[in-house]
């Protein structure tokens, strides 16, 4: 087997860690103008306290943090055990609430009846119609609008998580270009990358691509009951989560021998992807990311067919700010890590897209995937 990922037990986030998070987020909701931050359970909650609670509860759960004062976190009373065991929970006083009681009343102390506060963009509805009636001078913008880079700058510990999940997807896809392709149908070699990514550490598999011939231009096309030829191009895209830090790489492989417009405008993708992540370092805006990729395509006469951005942050979750797109002009700092995933796609015929994770050092981009990138033949 080749390229099989040591196994990484990472160190856990201790108490301080999550403390000093918290105290991050509360610190730049004041930068931004905000009186605090209300977190709901999900991605936020997760990276700020280590608690996950059930995301799909209808009683409400939510963390509050505002300048100046403890992190505070309202929860169910039949979820408060769960809560006080979680890594951060020593940096929090729970607020418990019991079925019968009003739960925004609860947190209407703790939040204030007037300001402005940024929430969670998946907090219920439920929940924010809930505060709103109860708190109806307070205001409430969307996290990720109010502070786009709250997670986005990753510290060494998480930046460990995110090269061993980069490691895993890479031995993944060495894995799978070994497998029989032509006579089997795409969901066939989709539950094949499912398998890989769990066998090198993945506990959670979110999406395994495998675009063959002209599912391969639509780049939202999954994988489906399409019996796979010789002759088409495949373009594979899997990821997941590996302790909890995502994993998300493209590779395009042809069945057989390519033709040479095939081998062209893979070489045109290789390029534009190359070329991207070279002329990644701290101080560039997000979007000049996205114009390098770009031109080597436009320049190509494929420009039209390059339908979205060029990459996406990860971290707790696949897709995050920064966002690599035209009009982001953040500057990128180090610490940062995003996908570089340009592709071209000739509707009705065929797809490529070639994708890494980088992450932003001093010296300019560190690739996590380091796969080869050239147009590998598969049976
Ligand atoms: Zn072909
Ligand atoms: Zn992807
Ligand atoms: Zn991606």
């Amino acid at each position: 087997m080749t390229g099989t990922p040591a196994p990484f037990t990472p160190e856990p986030f201790t108490a301080a860690d999550y403390e000093a998070r918290m105290r991050r987020a509360a610190e730049a909701a004041a930068d931004a103008g905000l009186d605090g931050v209300l977190v709901a359970p999900g991605p936020d909650m997760v990276w700020l306290t280590g608690y996950a609670p059930p995301a799909d509860t209808e009683r409400l759960t939510l963390l509050v943090l505002a300048p100046g004062r403890d992190p505070a976190l309202v929860v169910p009373t039949l979820e408060a055990p769960d809560a006080a065991g979680a890594a951060g929970a020593p940096a929090l006083t729970l607020h418990d609430w019991t079925d019968g009681k009003d739960p925004y009343a609860a947190t209407a102390a703790l939040v204030g009846a007037s300001g402005r506060f940024g929430i969670s963009d998946n907090t219920w509805a439920l929940h924010l119609l809930g505060l709103r009636r109860t708190l109806p001078h307070t205001d409430y913008v969307p996290l990720t609008e109010a502070l786009p880079m709250l997670r986005a700058v990753k510290d060494a510990a998480e930046l460990e998580r995110l090269a061993a999940a980069g490691a895993a997807a890479d031995a993944t896809y060495e894995e799978i270009r070994t497998v029989r392709f032509a006579g089997r149908r795409e969901t066939d070699v989709a539950a094949d990358l499912a398998d890989l990514l769990r066998r090198f550490g993945h506990s959670q598999v979110d999406f395994t691509v495998v675009g063959s011939g002209p599912n391969g231009a639509n780049p939202h096309h999954e994988a489906g009951e399409r019996v796979i030829e010789r002759g088409d191009m495949v373009v594979l895209d899997f990821g997941g989560l590996l302790h909890g830090y995502g994993s998300d790489t493209s590779r395009t492989v042809h069945v057989g021998e390519p033709d040479a417009e095939e081998r062209e405008v893979h070489d045109i993708v290789r390029r534009a992807q190359e070329e991207a992540c070279r002329a990644v370092r701290p101080g560039i805006a997000c979007q000049d990311v996205d114009r390098v990729a770009r031109a080597v395509i436009t320049d190509a006469g494929y420009g039209e067919y390059f339908i979205h951005r060029t990459g996406h942050g990860i971290g707790v979750t696949t897709h995050e700010p920064p966002y690599m797109i035209e009009g982001e002009e953040q500057p990128l700092v180090p610490g940062m890590c995003f996908s570089v995933e340009p592709g071209i796609y000739l509707p009705g015929r065929f797809g490529v897209r070639i994708e890494d994770i980088v992450t932003v050092t001093e010296g300019g981009g560190r690739r996590l995937n380091t796969t080869s990138r050239e147009l590998v033949i598969v049976d």
